[in-house]
């Protein structure tokens, strides 16, 4: 029997001052793949599961093909953070089994504290969320008491229910801007190249805590113009937790979501794809005329890091999703207390994402909110 295999991550931990960063290592236990034969069986042993336990998957764009396409057929869905997140507290099930990171679960048991929401490896975690530790982010914002805090989706519980607002890639630029728009000076956590991206698209007053996401950060911008000049006719698709000198390349910037969409819409038969290698999976299946390619990372270091595949995302197994509804394991728990406090800016931004796509005006939806 083939066994896990465990990794070092490294990632990188701002100093107290949110100004330095120094780097840290985590690590990530990647389990072996299923046989074929063992495939079949755990398909259909965790359908039968889903269906005793009430209870339906909601995975990411990032996991493993198979918990991909299970989930899609047994009722669930694929998407990114946000529309995860309304999934899951929408549906009537009383079990969510999120396959994911660690904050994904969490989001969805603050969402949804009556339910019971299992992941099938606890351990999934981020490097955004691992450097960004609620203690010093608190002193971040505590030097900045003018900010509005817009942290995005990738923190802890306890840094959401620091912050006024919480973003995910997909509406980070249309609630800066409407902050922005209001005169809001901003500080924003914990992915700076994101952060970055949104300042320089709205000209926001912006202070930034220093993380970054261990995947995107590696693109090379030197060597995806090599690969451009390759594929002269492909169009390039970035997602903003990218360097900005990769994001200057982009055809089309976007978080997981408007990388789906930028593809389907664009004449285009090949794209060159800079996000995590687990979207590729949805974007060949969408469009089986198209050709994507994987934007080049640092490519040498024969590390997770270039890999371009979160290693904390490859954690989620069937065997572990399995297990997750059989014995009950990977359970999350939050304090509810903390949930309730957290649940505030994630509201937020559900009501005023379900806001403006009912055509309300932006500066309507967030009047007074996270006001200095
Ligand atoms: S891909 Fe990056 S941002 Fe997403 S979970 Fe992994 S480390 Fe975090």
């Amino acid at each position: 029997m083939a066994t896990a295999s465990v990794i070092d991550v490294d990632y990188e931990q701002p100093a107290a001052q949110g100004s330095v960063c120094d780097t840290r290592h985590a690590w990530a236990r990647v389990p072996p793949e299923p046989s074929p034969v063992e495939r079949i069986a755990l398909k259909e042993r965790i359908r039968r599961l889903l269906r005793e336990r009430n209870a339906v998957m909601v995975s990411h764009f990032y996991v493993h093909p198979d918990l991909q396409d299970l989930a899609e057929e047994t009722g669930g869905i694929v998407s990114d953070s946000l529309e995860m997140a309304r999934f899951g507290r929408d549906h009537a099930a009383t079990t969510l089994v999120v396959s994911g990171v660690r904050f994904m679960g969490e989001t969805a048991k603050i969402l949804s504290p009556e339910k019971r929401v299992l992941m099938p490896d606890l351990d999934a975690n981020c490097s955004l969320d691992l450097g960004c530790p609620v203690d010093e982010f608190s002193a971040f914002c505590d030097q900045h008491p003018d900010r509005t805090v817009v942290v995005y989706a990738n923190t802890s519980a306890a840094v959401k229910a620091r912050a006024d607002w919480l973003v995910t890639s997909s509406c980070a630029l249309d609630v800066v801007s409407a902050l922005h728009a209001q005169g809001r000076k901003i500080l924003w956590g914990p992915d700076r190249h994101l952060g970055d991206y949104i300042q320089r698209q709205t000209g926001a007053d912006m202070v930034s805590w220093n993380g970054a996401c261990i995947v995107h950060d590696e693109f090379k911008a030197l060597e995806l113009d090599l690969l451009m000049k390759e594929h002269p006719s492909a169009k390039v698709l970035v997602h903003p937790e990218s360097p900005a000198d990769v994001i200057a390349l982009a055809d089309a910037v976007g978080s997981t979501s408007a990388i789906l969409n930028a593809a389907r819409g664009m004449d285009a038969k090949e794209f060159i794809v800079a996000t995590d290698t687990g979207m590729l999976h949805k974007l060949r299946t969408l469009n089986p005329g198209k050709t994507f390619i994987e934007a080049p990372t640092a490519g040498n270091g024969g590390t997770c890091k270039s890999c371009a595949h979160c290693p904390w995302m490859a954690m989620n197994g069937l065997v572990e999703l399995a297990n997750a509804l059989e014995t009950g394991a990977g359970e999350i728990h939050v304090d509810p207390a903390l949930g309730l406090r957290a649940r505030v800016p994630i509201d937020r931004m559900l009501a005023f994402t379900a806001g403006l796509k009912n055509g309300q005006p932006a500066g309507s939806l967030i009047a007074g909110i996270g006001a200095a």
